[in-house]
């Protein structure tokens, strides 16, 4: 079977983990690693603040913790998202409204935003989906003009640029994930950017249980959402290959759609022409065209030792956000058809144009009136 996924961990990540083993640095309260990896990371992104925290959850977590909203205020969201991003402003007690996602990029649809803000509106959180950038140049004169703060889910598009600048240096905040299939990794791990000194300090405070002067007296109701330094260290590693690693999603991204546009009825992953796609997960989505449903190319693919993954359950179909007091009924036409005929294919960094060949006519193959025959 061909993963979706397979992580990558070099002998330097190993000797980096061990080494801050060997320092003491296992908790998330001291040492080196930490202090480094946030440095690390902001560098790159070319924002001022970086904050490490446990999880890609975490972050957003403290993003919407930190913007002080109050109960029953809403928050614009991609429809088209993991359910973390809707969680960070549920357990605050928010209401999060779903944005329909676009045609082409499969990101939110900015066309659709002015029509959704209400008086209660107060955030937009714009989810950059399989590693296309959300257009934030646009994003931001809309928040601009209504006043909303912003938090980008950068959970999926580490080193994605629009117009050349990073993506998670837009908002108020940038939210990333280091999960294991991300595209880097500290096995788990999250960190909040911003370049806003305020709000960084902000955030230090929350994710560190609100600790004040005097040691053990508190004001604000924080979290534990520390980065151990072992992954910390692990990070430090991870960023120094981070543009080789999006080189390989790129050129498995070439191979795909090299190999794939030969096929009738499917729509492939668009990099629209101000954008850097880091193709996070290569993505495709079944037209009518295809002759398959998009569940029947699943299992015929299992069948021929091809793993796959469905795009994500839209927002506006969450059982647990639709039954919250105060949801807002808004219809997501495009996120619904991306949840029923959208997948994505392996695509872990070291695949092989041989396999990413080999991808293709397997779905030929479970495409062909003689698949049933054959495999039936
Ligand atoms: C992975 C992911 C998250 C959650 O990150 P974790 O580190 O797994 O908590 C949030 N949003 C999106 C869009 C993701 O893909």
């Amino acid at each position: 079977m061909i993963p979706v996924f397979d992580p990558v961990i070099g002998e330097e990540e190993i000797q980096a983990v061990v080494s801050a083993l060997r320092r003491g640095e296992i908790s998330g309260s001291f040492g080196s690693a930490i202090p480094e990896f946030e440095r690390s990371f902001a560098a790159y992104l070319g924002c001022k603040h970086a904050v490490a925290v446990n999880s890609g959850t975490a972050a957003l977590h403290l993003a919407v913790g930190a913007l002080g909203l109050k109960p029953g205020e809403e928050i614009l969201v991609s429809a088209s998202t993991n359910i973390a991003s809707a969680l960070a402003a549920y357990h605050q007690g928010l209401i999060t409204v779903p944005v329909d996602s676009e045609k082409q990029t499969w990101n939110l649809d900015l066309d659709r935003i002015e029509s959704l803000i209400g008086p209660k509106t107060r955030a937009i959180m714009p989810v950059h989906l399989y590693g296309h950038p959300v257009d934030m140049d646009r994003l931001m004169q809309i928040a601009q003009k209504h006043k909303l703060a912003v938090i980008e889910d950068c959970a999926e598009s580490h080193g994605a640029t629009v117009r050349g600048r990073m993506t998670g240096t837009f908002g108020e905040f940038g939210c990333f994930s280091f999960y294991a299939n991300k595209v880097i990794t500290t096995g788990e791990g999250g960190m909040v950017t911003t370049n806003d000194d305020k709000l960084a300090e902000k955030i230090r405070l929350l994710r560190n249980l609100a600790f004040i002067e005097p040691r053990f007296f508190h004001r604000e109701a924080g979290y534990n959402f520390r980065m151990p330094g072992l992954q910390a260290a692990m990070g430090v590693v991870q960023v120094g290959k981070i543009e080789k690693i999006i080189a390989d999603k790129r050129r498995v991204a070439k191979f795909y759609n090299e190999r794939l546009q030969r096929i009738p009825g499917l729509q492939l992953p668009a990099e629209l022409p101000w954008a850097r796609n880091v193709y996070w997960m290569y993505a495709i989505v079944l037209k009518p065209d295809f002759g398959l449903s998009r569940n029947e190319l699943m299992q015929r693919l299992k069948k021929l030792g091809v793993d796959t993954r469905t795009f994500f359950c839209p927002m506006n179909q969450q059982p647990v956000l639709r039954e919250q007091a105060g949801y807002r009924e808004v219809d997501c036409p495009v996120a619904d058809a991306l949840w029923e005929n959208g997948l994505y294919l392996p695509s872990g960094p070291t695949l092989t144009k041989e396999q990413i060949d080999q991808i293709g006519q397997r779905i030929e193959e479970a495409r062909s009136p003689a698949f049933g025959k054959i495999n039936g």
